[in-house]
């Protein structure tokens, strides 16, 4: 019998509810998921005067994934501290892994690269000071830190079929905290003798992404710098709503859509679904691998397959991508392609 998975689904804010439940609908048709919904964020914080409920974490830690639609991060002193942040703190979601796929006919370039970030260290640290007239940022790089990335991305490129790897850093200017980096990237690359690792210093990563980004597969790097080519990859995709991710520790797992709320297209139907689902592929890759699940690592590659024909062949797309599609129908054509291909 097919083992089952607990897995929480926070709605989220904005156009949270519409894309989660396109989610939904596709991990249905996979039928081992037992999902519970918990809410969060600002409509919640609206009616309640709380971000989340009192046993937030609890449920998140007994679950095992969260699927999460965008959380709303009010702007000013009132309001309360991002949620996202809080999670990724409580729960040590140190790697934050973010695949993404230009299409055929659909995006201005065709690529498929995985951009690998560490989540908890560098200038993110929030370590800043003002000295006389100057301000300082403090960026911290640690062999533990660089090790369990590192090695984060090898892993996955070897369980997913890619070939290489990629290092991103500035070592060149900052030799002692990008060159631990790149030492101990180095160092582990030799445990993947099967795989090929290179480096580029993170200015030409990003000439390279926007001029030939077909030939990148996984980059692995630091806090900053994974965080602003992971929205260049976005953009070269062609729409925030194409890109998934997953923010991974040793225990726990979180996986959203890489937009946020949407506000100015929220309760039109129109919102594109791929990238909640692709989330939801992200979820089922991580527990097919963690429980050595065949069955859910065959449905999470039949889901990829299910997702580009619906926008290359079925052309099924919304607003954003040109299309006139709601998100139930991009839905409902990725739930029909995966039914076939299960
Ligand atoms: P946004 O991603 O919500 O919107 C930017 C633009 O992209 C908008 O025009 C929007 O309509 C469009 N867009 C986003 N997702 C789309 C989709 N699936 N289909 C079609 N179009 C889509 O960014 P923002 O306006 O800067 O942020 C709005 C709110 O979301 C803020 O409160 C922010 O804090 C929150 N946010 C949350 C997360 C998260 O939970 N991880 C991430 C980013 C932003």
């Amino acid at each position: 019998m097919a083992r089952r998975y607990h897995i929480v689904l926070i709605p989220g804010d904005g156009i949270g509810p519409e894309v989660t439940a396109a989610a939904r609908r596709v991990l249905d048709v996979v039928g081992v998921f037992d999902i519970e919904e918990v809410e969060a964020g600002l409509a919640y914080y609206n009616r309640t005067g709380k971000p989340f409920p009192d046993d937030f974490l609890d449920r998140l830690r007994a679950a095992d994934a969260t699927l999460k639609g965008p959380l709303a991060t009010p702007v000013g002193p009132s309001g309360y501290r991002s949620i996202n942040v809080y999670i990724r703190q409580s729960l040590d979601l140190y790697a934050n892994l973010r695949p993404c796929r230009g299409y055929q006919g659909i995006s201005p370039r065709v690529f498929n690269m995985v951009i690998v970030r560490e989540n908890t260290e560098g200038l993110y640290a929030g370590i800043e000071g003002v000295f006389r007239d100057q301000a300082l940022a403090v960026k911290i790089v640690t062999r533990h830190g660089s090790e369990r990335i590192i090695r984060f991305a090898f892993e996955y490129a070897r369980a997913n079929g890619f070939k290489r790897v990629t290092a991103v850093h500035k070592a060149n200017i900052l030799k002692l905290s990008d060159g631990l980096f790149l030492q101990v990237f180095r160092e582990i690359a030799k445990e993947y003798p099967e795989i090929q690792s290179d480096d580029l210093i993170v200015d030409a990563a990003a000439y390279n992404m926007a001029r030939t980004p077909e030939k990148l597969q996984v980059l692995v790097t630091m806090n900053l710098y994974g965080d602003i080519l992971s929205d260049l990859a976005a953009g070269l995709a062609g729409s925030l709503g194409l890109c998934g991710s997953g923010q991974i520790g040793e225990r726990y797992a979180v996986f959203e859509p890489v937009h946020g709320a949407g506000f100015d297209i929220a309760g039109k139907g129109i919102a594109n679904p791929v990238a909640a689902i692709h989330a939801a592929r992200l979820m089922m890759e991580y527990l097919a691998q963690k429980h050595s699940d065949p069955y859910l690592a065959r449905a999470a590659k039949s889901l990829d397959k299910a997702i580009e024909a619906t926008l290359v062949e079925d052309r099924v797309l919304t607003p954003d991508l040109g299309g006139n599609a709601k998100t139930m129908d991009v839905a409902e054509n990725i739930a029909k392609r995966l039914a076939q291909l299960l």
